[in-house]
């Protein structure tokens, strides 16, 4: 990440009161020790509030700079969260968080933001009155607000859930039909998703109304307590995970699922026995060893597929490739040679293989010039004052390109590199980070 190259007055003054604090005495005495563990939280808890305002202004600013240049509103608001998401160093959809965050303390909840201020109220408990008032209108917020955060000792020494108790009885007595409304718009929110877990494992997730998920659950312990009593010698749990995929899969046992995974091997370890990982799209690293049992599995299915990877730095150089369309084959190495978003920050999975520099602006159709991205980010580059380019790259080198924001701030996105083999790894050559 690079700045962009202007003096910024503001931050270098508050860079200096930061680097204060690295003076501060390391042999306190313990009550010293608890009034500084106390008043760290509280500057926190204002760095909070400043950071709410700074964003809300921020994006009020550059919505109305584009309103008077004539674009339309849906064309204002594009690309501000990422921007916000790549100054704070998360992910687009948690930029968007914060600006919702921002903009709600600001505009309508100024007692809690002044809570914030003094460090009455930590970012966490002001992020819970503020979520469960999202429902209300802007005055029964507001009574809320008022209600809970004009006086400190209103809150003092209640816990989070009591706090969050409070919100949303208040909530209740000012508007009980605003509650209904909230229940019936997370059900539409109702989906399925998967993230890796720990040890080659993986969480399946389904957010369902509550009536729909304790149904789901009740039938799966019932009917897993009958293979039990029949004499099964698995436990009740793992019946119970074997029985949801048997019946969403529709096959008779959940081992003979057929395993039609991409994974991204070098050669070495595929035919030796070396513990260098395997590189599974989408997943992350697992042990090549695991990817071996996958193939003597005789219920598994693995498409392997071949890339050739530089010898010194992981980077992609071409790719076994069986398609006959060109596009299709591009898209299929972008995707294996990016793994997730490349945006920094972003953990996104790939819904993208887009020009890194559109085609309109005389970008050209190769791999050089093509990046995996996710939705929102696909999204994000196309808005008013931002431009991606590819860098130079010299051959062997992983491929990055460079992110100009509307503000003129750069930012780098590399490519990750690919599984090397042990005797690579063992000659020390360095892992290069996706973001630098
Ligand atoms: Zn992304």
């Amino acid at each position: 990440m690079f700045g962009s190259g202007e003096t910024q007055a503001e931050a270098d003054r508050i860079t200096a009161l930061w680097a204060e604090m690295a003076n501060v005495d390391r042999t306190l005495s313990d009550a010293e020790q608890a009034d500084v563990i106390l008043v760290l939280e509280k500057v926190k808890s204002g760095c909070a509030a400043l950071q709410a305002r700074v964003t809300n202004q921020f994006a009020t600013q550059r919505r109305a700079e584009r309103a008077a240049r004539g674009l339309s509103k849906a064309q204002q608001d594009i690309g501000i969260p990422s921007e916000i998401g790549l100054a704070r160093q998360c992910s687009p959809h948690k930029g968007s968080q914060h600006l919702g965050f921002a903009r709600a303390l600001v505009e309508e909840m100024p007692h809690t933001l002044r809570q914030l201020e003094t460090g009455e109220l930590t970012e966490w408990r002001a992020t819970i009155l503020v979520r469960e008032t999202a429902c209300l209108s802007k005055e029964d917020r507001g009574t809320v607000d008022r209600e809970l955060c004009s006086n400190p000792a209103t809150l003092a020494g209640k816990g989070d859930n009591q706090l969050k108790a409070a919100a949303i009885a208040l909530g209740a007595e000012l508007d009980a039909e605003s509650m209904v409304r909230r229940a019936r718009k997370a059900e539409a929110n109702r989906c399925v998703t998967s993230r890796p877990a720990p040890d080659t494992m993986a969480y399946l997730t389904a957010l369902l109304p509550m009536k729909q998920a304790v149904t789901v659950h009740t039938t799966l312990l019932k009917d897993a307590a009958a293979v039990v009593a029949a004499g099964d010698e698995r436990t009740r749990s793992q019946i119970m995970a074997d029985i949801l995929v048997e019946r969403v899969t529709g096959l008779a046992t959940a081992s003979a699922v057929p395993v039609t995974v991409n994974i991204v091997i070098s050669d070495e370890a595929l035919l030796t026995t070396t513990p260098s990982a395997a590189d599974v799209p989408g997943y992350g690293p697992i042990p090549a060893d695991l990817v071996k049992q996958w193939l003597h599995d005789s219920d598994a299915m693995v498409e392997l597929r071949r890339l050739y990877a530089n010898p010194t730095t992981g980077a992609l150089t071409a790719m076994e490739s069986t398609s006959r369309c060109f596009r299709k084959g591009l898209l299929r190495m972008t995707r294996f040679r990016d793994r997730i978003c490349r945006t920094p920050w972003c953990d996104a999975q790939i819904k993208h293989g887009d020009h890194v520099e559109s085609a309109e602006s005389g970008g050209a159709t190769t791999l050089h010039n093509a990046a995996g991205l996710c939705e929102a980010c696909n999204y994000a580059k196309e808005a008013d004052g931002w431009s991606v380019k590819p860098d130079t790259q010299q051959p062997g080198q992983l491929h990055s390109y460079t992110i100009t924001t509307p503000t003129g701030h750069q930012h780098r996105s590399t490519a990750p590199p690919l599984p090397l083999p042990l005797t690579l790894q063992r000659s020390g050559v360095d892992r290069v980070d996706s973001a630098a």
